[in-house]
């Protein structure tokens, strides 16, 4: 499975809920398979996606959900240790792992070769981190909803893209109706 498979799988379980989604492919991917008011797409700052998602979990109550890559997790790398030491039990961080830089050609990342973005995330103090396969993300996904405890979950899946669309999108709309949906 690639990361666009996840997101199909996920969908249904996203819907509905606040979503912070990587810039790039990631964002494209999701807005053609499911896009929603609630879903805030990144089309630009790599790398924030996590750190987006934490703060709008910490300013409020509903669930948050930050879908993010490897190779943008390794590019803010400051993002896991800020997670620990801040817990929003209403946050959840999906690291789809994919070992590369999909958005720029497959590049290989460090995840895909000798680090652990799990056992950086252990060893930075996160609490409940769960590593996953690609088809099992969508179950790991619920249960960490339903635990209401925050979650970091990495879901490893195999590299690769599907030919999607620019979002053409304003961001001044996507921001707007996305902060609609969080004091909805
Ligand atoms: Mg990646």
């Amino acid at each position: 499975m690639i990361r666009s498979d996840i997101l199909r799988d996920i969908a249904p379980i996203l819907s509905n809920q606040l979503v912070v989604c990587n810039i790039g492919l990631p964002s494209q991917e999701l807005h053609l398979i499911d896009d929603q008011p609630s879903n805030f797409y990144m089309l630009g700052t790599m790398g924030l996606s996590s750190s987006i998602g934490l703060g709008v979990a910490l300013a409020q109550d509903k669930t948050v959900i930050s879908i993010d890559g490897d190779g943008s997790v390794l590019t803010n790398f400051g993002t896991l240790p800020t997670i620990a030491n801040n817990v929003a039990d209403n946050y959840i961080l999906l690291i789809i792992d994919n070992g590369s830089y999909g958005s720029t050609g497959d590049q290989p990342t460090y995840a895909g070769l000798k680090t652990s973005l799990t056992n950086v995330a252990k060893a930075c103090g996160c609490e409940n981190v769960i590593e996953c396969s690609a088809a099992d993300t969508g179950k790991t996904l619920q249960s960490a909803i339903d635990s209401k405890k925050m979650t970091i979950i990495v879901a490893k899946c195999e590299s690769g893209n599907i030919k999607v669309p620019v979002i053409t999108k304003d961001p001044v709309v996507i921001r707007d109706r996305f902060m609609k949906a969080v004091q909805a």
